[in-house]
C-alpha cells in the first residue's frame, strides 16, 4: 500500500487532476475542499503527507499548517503549501510556520511527484520495502518477524501492528486514539485503555533481557518510539 496524501485543495479541477495523477504514481489518496474540514480529516485519515493550498475557504492554509504544527499528534506530518503566490515573503512565512516544501502555481506533476517523493524519504528513512529498523529493533512485514539484536522477539499480532506503525514515524507521539484507529480499525470499538495494556505487552516482550525501553509514554498525549534511545 502506497503513502497516503490528504490533499487540501478547493479548485475541484485541480484537485482532481492532483488526485488522479497521485493515484497512478501508487499514492492513496484523501481529499478535502475546505479549511474548516481539514484539521477533522487529518485525524481521520492519517495522512503520510499533506498538500495544502494557501488560499481557502473558512480557514487558511497557513492557519491549517499553524495547527497542525501546534497539536503534539500531528506536528510531525510533512506539509507541502500549494499557493498561487510567489513573494519570498510568503514562502518565508509558511515555511517558518513549518511546511516543509513549498510549490508555486503553476507547477509540473512530474516536479511535484519528485517532490512528494523527496519528503516521504526523508520523514521516513528507516521504512525501506518491507523491513522497518529502528537502532537494533527491525521488523519483517511479509514474514511478521521481530527481532531485537540477533534475539528474535515473539510478538502477538496486535502488539506487531502497534510497533509497526510506532516504527514508520519514529519521534512521533501517536495518541490512544490514533492506535487505536491504526491497529483495531476506526470501526471497532476499543476503550482506550486496550492501548496502554498491548503497549504494556509489546514492551515486556521487547525488554524481555533488561534492554533499555525503546518507547515514550508522553503523559497525556499517548506514545511515540523514543528519538534519543540509542539501541
Ligand atoms: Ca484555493
Amino acid at each position: 500500500m502506497g503513502a497516503k496524501v490528504l490533499i487540501v485543495e478547493d479548485e475541484e479541477a485541480l484537485s482532481d487532476l492532483l488526485s488522479y495523477n497521485l493515484e497512478k504514481e501508487g499514492f492513496e489518496v484523501a481529499v478535502c475542499s475546505d479549511g474548516q474540514d481539514a484539521l477533522v480529516m487529518v485525524d481521520e485519515e492519517h495522512p503520510d503527507v499533506v498538500l495544502l493550498d494557501w488560499m481557502l475557504p473558512h480557514v487558511s492554509g497557513i492557519e491549517i499548517c499553524r495547527q497542525l504544527r501546534a497539536r503534539v499528534e500531528t506536528r510531525e506530518i510533512p506539509i507541502v503549501m500549494l499557493t498561487a503566490r510567489g513573494e519570498e515573503e510568503d514562502r518565508v512565512r509558511g515555511l517558518d510556520l513549518g511546511a516543509d516544501d513549498y510549490i508555486t502555481k503553476p507547477f509540473s506533476m512530474t516536479e511535484l511527484v519528485a517532490r512528494i517523493k523527496a519528503i516521504l524519504r526523508r520523514a521516513s528513512p528507516m521504512v525501506a520495502g518491507d523491513v522497518a529498523t529502528f537502532h537494533d529493533i527491525s521488523l519483517e512485514r511479509d514474514t511478521c518477524r521481530v527481532r531485537r539484536g540477533i534475539r528474535e522477539v515473539k510478538l502477538g499480532p496486535t502488539e506487531f501492528k502497534l510497533l509497526d506503525v510506532l516504527m514508520k514515524r519514529p519521534g512521533r507521539v501517536y495518541s490512544r486514539e490514533q492506535l487505536l484507529d491504526q491497529v483495531w480499525g476506526q470501526d471497532v470499538y476499543v476503550e482506550a485503555r486496550t492501548v496502554d495494556v498491548h503497549v504494556g505487552r509489546l514492551r515486556k516482550a521487547l525488554n524481555k533481557h533488561g534492554d533499555k525501553d525503546p518507547i515514550r509514554t508522553v503523559r497525556a498525549a499517548g506514545y511515540a518510539l523514543d528519538e534519543t534511545y540509542a539501541g
